[in-house]
């Protein structure tokens, strides 16, 4: 099954089908030879992770502390 990968230029956004034999590997786009990441195979589980999109001229921002949430079961008697 081909995989969707669309060129991260956004002046480009060429949308190209990548055999999956190509995937979590690096490609170039070929209208605009941009780099292009192929993501790896998505299953049905994990959604990919999708980068927010910054403005170039942004200034650098410290990176947000990452927030974990652990779960742990309710314990009551048994
Ligand atoms: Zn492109």
């Amino acid at each position: 099954m081909p995989i969707r990968v669309q060129c991260p230029n956004e002046a480009c956004g060429k949308v190209m089908m990548v055999k999956d034999q190509f995937a979590g590997t690096k490609g170039k786009c070929p209208d605009c030879g941009q780099a292009v990441l192929v993501p790896a195979l998505a299953t049905d589980d994990l959604p990919p992770t999708k980068k927010i999109k910054k403005p170039a001229s942004a200034p650098v921002e410290p990176p947000l502390p990452a927030t974990k949430k652990i779960k742990r079961p309710p314990q009551g008697p048994l």
